[in-house]
């Protein structure tokens, strides 16, 4: 059990949530996911993916959600999770989308 993987990015305001339990699907409703501007080779399979973990990893979100499933305990490490939960609110949408 060593995690000292704590290194610290110059930014990091995409933090991640809750990682999804074996076999459970990853929440990516973040637009930050997609990388609209090129794809690069997912870290798991080589194929090219537009997809980013919360690291800006390149990886498909079946990818990730395999790899979970493969490997329950590093997973809970935390390299791949879900987006945070929307905080509670009456009302779930409507929330201006600044850039
Ligand atoms: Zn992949």
């Amino acid at each position: 059990m060593t995690s000292r993987g704590r290194t610290k990015k110059e930014k990091q305001p995409f933090e991640p949530g809750l990682i999804p339990a074996p076999g459970h699907l990853l929440v990516w409703r973040d637009s930050r996911h997609f990388d609209h501007w090129q794809a690069l080779p997912c870290t798991l399979c080589g194929q090219p993916t537009p997809m980013r973990s919360h690291s800006e990893e390149p990886v498909h979100k079946a990818c990730a959600e395999d790899w979970i499933t493969a490997n329950p305990v590093e997973a809970r490490l935390g390299r791949f999770a879900s987006d945070l939960a929307p905080k509670p609110k009456s009302e779930s949408k409507g929330q201006g989308d600044h850039v």
